[in-house]
């Protein structure tokens, strides 16, 4: 599966907003956002352009496949899945995003960033109800498991987050000492936090 290999806090600065790609840095001092919040490349200082109803769209597209480190393609996907469902198509679409595997592993705790939850799904950490599962994009049901595979508890990086303590959102709870969490409900709008304004990407592919 293709991937975005550039900088990380590049697509921050394009967006002009956080969007907690790179886990603790971007909650130090040393976020490029803190220090230098304009768009990159030579220009991006002085660049004074009127953004069009189209560009406002197309820019909440992009941030939103950033956000949750999707490309296009697959992204186009959600969209037509969750335009098939019942319900808001925006909605619907934010739900799905929510419900992959690398996305719910960052949720739990068990991930700085929905990159390394990305990678630690990728690199068979996790079960799902008891199964091997290293597939990112997995979407998960209400009442899921999803647990560090026993194999892996003894890492280092696994054994610091028995210590922590961590805050889920509501759709979600996590056993830190048994390093399992579960999937309580799939989250409805009010209840995911991306500041996304999901109406603007639907009207972006409605055209
Ligand atoms: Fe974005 Fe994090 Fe980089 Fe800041 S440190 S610009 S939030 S990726």
């Amino acid at each position: 599966m293709a991937r975005y290999t550039g900088s990380s806090c590049r697509l921050c600065r394009r967006e002009g907003q956080k969007l907690f790609l790179k886990g603790e840095r971007c909650y130090s001092g040393k976020c490029a956002i803190e220090k230098r919040n304009y768009p990159p490349g030579q220009h991006g200082q002085n660049r004074r352009t009127k953004v069009t109803e189209y560009g406002l769209q197309l820019r909440e597209k992009q941030k939103a496949k950033r956000f949750y480190g999707i490309l296009e393609a697959q992204f186009h996907n959600y969209f037509e899945k969750a335009a098939k469902k019942k319900g808001l198509t925006g909605e619907n679409l934010l739900t799905m995003l929510e419900a992959r595997l690398d996305n719910v592993v960052f949720r739990m705790g068990f991930a700085s960033s929905r990159k390394e939850a990305r990678q630690l799904v990728t690199h068979n950490h996790f079960t799902v109800n008891g199964t091997k599962q290293n597939i990112p994009s997995y979407q998960v049901k209400a009442g899921d498991v999803v647990k560090v595979k026993e194999k892996s508890t003894s890492s280092p990086k696994f054994k610091e987050i028995r210590e922590m303590q961590i805050t889920t959102p509501a759709w979600i709870t996590v056993d830190t000492d048994k390093l399992e969490g579960k999937v309580i409900a799939l989250p409805r709008r009010e209840e995911i936090d991306t500041p996304i304004a999901e109406h603007l990407i639907v009207e972006l592919y409605s055209k």
